[in-house]
């Protein structure tokens, strides 16, 4: 007979380590499944600090493998392995995974979101050839060089500021005419003096031999084109939720995240939502160990049978 988890929680980042760790100190057989590394989408990131307890900041990487050891002191177990199939409804939950299957009474999912690609010709096969979507993992590589970011956000905003410490050149190429950042990116980008804004102008293609050397910009009001020679293009457009594993079980709101409040219960008994992958109006660090939180209590109450 295989094992059956009391939870499984799907994501190793903020969110699931959180929901694992308060499993098992309420004395649940817990499981976290990760294909790459704990952390989630910390780990691209240099500097945080904007989690509580840390007056210095934390790197990412760091950060990740805190919560993964925090966990694991309460006897919660990590599988590093890839989810391919969920079977969410019923009372046993079945996940396939790249070495093997996996069964659980509950599943927290925390899978997170991508980063959201411009669709342009050939961006997958120019990713890593001066394409990126990471300025703070990638960034270092453009010491001196020329680049770009694409986006007005605040990660476009950061990833700006990040790379204005280390290129020559950077152009902020955004939609608009304005930032949707936050103000507090505001006024040191307008001072920076290596950036350069190229308003109401989008990316209509990649220009490049075997790596990227250029794009094709179009200013979106005058219809006007132009080419812009770079060695690294960052798009920084915002992310999607990874839910591609459970289209068809689980209903989703109209953005595509998992429609579950803030309780995390989900459309399916005994499934919850974590994190970045579930409607919510902020999709912080923090707001993400708070979920971890509330799906393990909600969890706890469903293997229990009563309410919470
Ligand atoms: P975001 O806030 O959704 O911003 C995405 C930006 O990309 C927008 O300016 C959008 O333009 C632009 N965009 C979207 N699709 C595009 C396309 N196809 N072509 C060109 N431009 C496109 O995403 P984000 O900046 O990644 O931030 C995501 C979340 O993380 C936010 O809640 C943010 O506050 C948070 N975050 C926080 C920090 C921090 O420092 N605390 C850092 C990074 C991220 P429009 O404005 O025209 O829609």
């Amino acid at each position: 007979m295989e094992k059956i988890y009391d939870v499984v929680v799907i994501g190793g980042g903020p969110g699931g380590y959180t929901a694992a760790m308060y499993a098992a100190r309420a004395g649940l057989d817990t499981l976290v499944l990760e294909k790459l590394t704990a952390g989630g989408q910390m780990t691209e990131t240099l500097q945080i600090d904007n989690y509580p307890g840390f007056e210095e900041g934390i790197d990412g990487i760091t950060l990740g493998e805190k919560m993964q050891a925090g966990a694991e002191r309460f006897g919660v177990e990590t599988r590093m392995a890839e989810v391919v199939r969920a079977k969410l409804a019923g009372n046993v939950k079945t996940l396939e995974t790249d070495l093997g299957t996996v069964y659980a009474k509950a599943v927290i999912i925390a899978t997170g979101a991508r980063h959201r690609h411009l669709g342009l010709e050939e961006e997958e096969q120019l990713v890593g050839r001066g394409v990126g979507y990471c300025a703070a993992c990638d960034g270092m590589f453009y010491k001196d060089k020329i680049v770009a970011v694409v986006g007005g956000g605040n990660s476009a905003a950061a990833d700006a500021m990040l790379l204005s410490r280390v290129a020559r050149k950077v152009y902020l190429i955004h939609r608009r005419d304005s930032l949707r950042a936050s103000k507090v990116y505001h006024d040191p980008l307008m001072k920076a003096e290596r950036v350069e804004f190229l308003w109401n102008t989008t990316v209509s293609g990649l220009i490049h031999t075997e790596k990227l050397t250029g794009v094709n910009l179009k200013n979106v009001q005058t219809g006007e084109e132009s080419d812009l020679a770079l060695d690294g293009l960052f798009i920084s457009i915002g992310r999607a939720p990874e839910t591609g594993l459970f289209a068809g079980q689980i209903a989703l709101d109209a953005q595509g995240y998992i429609a579950a409040d803030e309780t995390t219960r989900t459309s399916l008994p005994g499934v919850f939502a974590v994190g970045d992958v579930r409607t919510k109006p902020m999709r912080q660090i923090v707001t993400a160990v708070g979920d971890g939180a509330v799906a393990a209590l909600y969890a706890e109450e469903y293997l229990s049978g009563g309410t919470v």
